[in-house]
């Protein structure tokens, strides 16, 4: 399989600038997330790593070697779409030979390649069978199945999922990662959705407006978001994010809303001062990291934020809670996950507390994370 390196590439149709300047590895055998909302630019780069695109300005390399100049058949990649895209009249095994069949591969050679895909995608026993019979899943293992039998340099994966519905989509989603590590597929997956990206991906890139926010593990860009637009798109429910004054006080650097404060720890402190001497920020706090305090005995201080609450959403062993609360401006609303077993009535008067060692501070200005890893 190939490494595929993407250098400051720039695609424009017309006036629209798709994707601006976008760099990005992605290593053999690794399969790689491009995740964004709509519109973000991942179909254009999905487009011009197949050649169905040109690039407006920039590189595209597979293991060194410039690909713009190279047609799209001779770029060996494999795409597996989300409407599975087979030929409606062949049976299941002419679909995964077809693309053998054009090559004008020997038949002798053909007849194993198949079979071993069959046998991989555990499609053997409906070989025969016209693909518009088989469900979905089975109809897109199909479509895995031809990208696979080609020997690709890279597959692309558009939205592969997006046409299932829950249990065939979680079965699909453990077929390809099982698959694509198996075989060290090098792979890029374009999804909207985080899940997804999450449960398959090595890495994932967060792309917005055509520009690349962060590359990293699930786990770094949900701990570490680079940005409130990582912050906020990453991570369901979202970050809870509050205007905040950062101020030194005798005990150290503090943050503070309408009526709740936080202290900052001391290594993130000096984190804050090297990046900003600004004294707004926007303090970002996930669900779970605001803990419910009981309002009596020993419970709440002053420093906590106070609020009532207006919906709960059972999720298992855990529940989300929506509280107002005048203390945030806007909407008013912050959100916390909470141990399922507490019982708390709408209207209740609630207080949270954030937990110091999960705040993220922003810069309101730029959006950049005050606390970004390795600064
Ligand atoms: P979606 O998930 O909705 O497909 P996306 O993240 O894949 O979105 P792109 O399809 O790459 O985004 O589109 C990026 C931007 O380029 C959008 O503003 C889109 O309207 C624009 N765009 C895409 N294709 C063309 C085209 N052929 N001509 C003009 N503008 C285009």
């Amino acid at each position: 399989m190939a490494v595929v390196r993407i250098e400051n590439v720039v695609k424009h149709y017309g006036l629209v600038e798709a994707v601006r300047g976008v760099s990005l590895n992605c290593a053999d055998g690794e399969m790689m997330a491009l995740l964004g909302p709509s519109g973000c630019g991942k179909t254009t780069m999905l487009k011009m790593l197949a050649g169905i695109e040109d690039v407006t300005s920039g590189e595209i390399y597979f293991d060194d070697e410039p690909i713009a100049d190279r047609d799209p058949s001779a770029r060996n990649i494999a795409m597996v779409f989300e409407d599975y895209a087979l030929y409606p009249r062949l049976s299941v095994e002419q679909n995964i030979a077809f693309p053998l069949k054009v090559r004008h591969m020997p038949k002798r050679e053909i007849k194993p390649r198949v079979d071993k895909a069959l046998d991989m995608l555990d499609l053997q026993q409906f070989r025969r069978d016209n693909v518009q019979r088989l469900s979905g899943g089975a109809q897109q293992r199909v479509s895995i199945g031809r990208a696979l039998v080609r020997d690709p340099s890279l597959i692309l994966f558009d939205e592969p999922l997006s046409h299932l519905d829950g249990d065939q989509k979680v079965q699909l989603r453990v077929e390809i990662k099982r698959l694509q590590h198996e075989m060290g597929l090098t792979s890029i997956l374009v999804t909207h959705d985080q899940t997804e990206a999450i449960a398959m991906c090595n890495r994932v890139a967060v792309l917005n407006e055509g520009e690349l926010q962060q590359v990293d593990t699930a786990e770094v860009v949900y701990d570490y978001p680079a940005n409130l637009f990582v912050a906020t798109f990453v991570g369901e429910p979202p970050m809870n994010l509050l205007p905040a004054e950062l101020r030194q006080e005798r005990d150290g650097l503090v943050a503070a809303g309408e009526g709740w404060r936080v202290a900052i720890a001391d290594r993130q402190a000096t984190r804050a001062r090297q990046a900003t001497n600004r004294a707004d920020v926007i303090l970002g706090i996930r669900p779970e990291h605001l803990d419910l305090v009981p309002l009596a005995g020993e419970g709440a201080n002053g420093d906590d934020l106070r609020g009532t609450v207006f919906f709960r959403e059972p999720r298992g062993d855990s529940q989300i809670v929506l509280i107002t609360s005048e203390a945030v401006p806007g909407e008013g609303n912050v959100v916390t996950e909470t141990d399922s077993a507490s019982s708390l009535r709408d209207d209740e008067a609630v207080a949270l507390r954030i937990q110091p060692e999960h705040v993220h501070l922003f810069d309101p200005a730029t959006g950049e994370n005050l606390f970004a890893r390795g600064s």
